[in-house]
């Protein structure tokens, strides 16, 4: 009987990294989010299953495995997105229904229970660090053995190209996760997409992601010094950034142009009022 995932990576002590579309954890029974392929997990031992957030690429076959007896753990604020993978999709569209098309296949699949919060987490294996910004309830993990798990809080540098506005509901509590990675004592770090990269390796892709939200809120901010309605500055920072078009990248645009409008309104810098029923932005001179 196997004792860990046949294509674990071995990091350190017992904390293994299993490669896939989602890169996920694994320590000594302990699962941290899921690859895409159970077949890996067959006859390993995994009585644990923490979901970083709710988004259904980190939990693809969470109830495969919960059905052979993993209990399964989230955060509070994404465990109904966990259960119901409809509810992430529904909230990127203010809770009606889009189409398929509108929708990334990264939020579709299939809900898995929850047994438990991570809030409530206490494990010899593991700490769980709050990593919101990515998700309200997104959590990192760090293991006894000095293995921090980011799941999508951290994008690496080479990430970037393919996705130049990374997927994120507040770019200032992104930013103070991305601070809180900093600071958090380990050997490694390990991406849900990418590479395990070194602690010293991982501070220039935590500048880099930092640097880019920065830059993406100050085009911003140059770009509404006229005004600009929440269409209008959706399409200025697609175009500028140099998005793909299609309609999931626009819906998930939406969101991400939304997250960057909400937080400069909060920090007063830019101002929001409705003129003949068109919502219009504007940056405070
Ligand atoms: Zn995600």
């Amino acid at each position: 009987m196997p004792s860990v995932p046949d294509t674990a990576i071995h990091l350190a002590g017992d904390t293994y990294v299993v490669p896939g579309l989602t890169n996920a954890g694994y320590i000594a029974g302990l699962g941290i989010d899921t690859s895409e392929d159970e077949s890996v997990y067959e006859g390993v031992p995994l009585e644990l299953l923490a979901i970083t957030h709710g988004h259904a690429d980190h939990f693809s076959i969470a109830h495969i495995l919960r059905d052979s007896g993993a209990r399964v753990i989230a955060a509070r604020d994404d465990a109904a997105m966990v259960e119901n993978p409809d509810i992430n999709i529904r909230g990127m569209f203010s809770w009606a229904k889009p189409s398929d098309k509108m929708t990334t296949k990264l939020f579709r699949g299939i809900g898995c229970a929850v047994d438990g919060y991570i809030e409530e987490f206490n494990d010899p294996r593991a700490t769980a660090i709050p990593l919101p910004g990515h998700t309200l309830g997104h959590h990192g993990f760090l293991t006894a053995d000095g293995v921090l798990f980011t799941g999508d809080a951290l994008y690496q540098r080479e990430l970037w190209e393919q996705h130049p506005l990374p997927y994120a509901i507040d770019p200032g509590m992104v930013v103070a996760s991305l601070e809180r990675i900093r600071g958090v004592p380990c050997e490694w770090v390990v991406p849900a997409h990418g590479q395990p990269v070194r602690r010293t390796e991982a501070e220039e892709h935590i500048d880099f992601h930092i640097t880019q939200v920065r830059r993406t809120a100050e085009l911003l901010l140059h770009g509404l010094r006229d005004g600009m309605t929440t269409e209008g500055a959706v399409a200025f920072i697609s175009r500028e950034l140099g998005l793909v078009e299609n309609q999931a990248v626009y819906w998930l645009a939406v969101t991400d142009v939304k997250g960057y409008l909400g937080e400069l309104l909060g920090r007063g810098l830019i101002e929001f009022s409705v003129r003949d029923h068109v919502g219009w932005w504007q940056t405070v001179r």
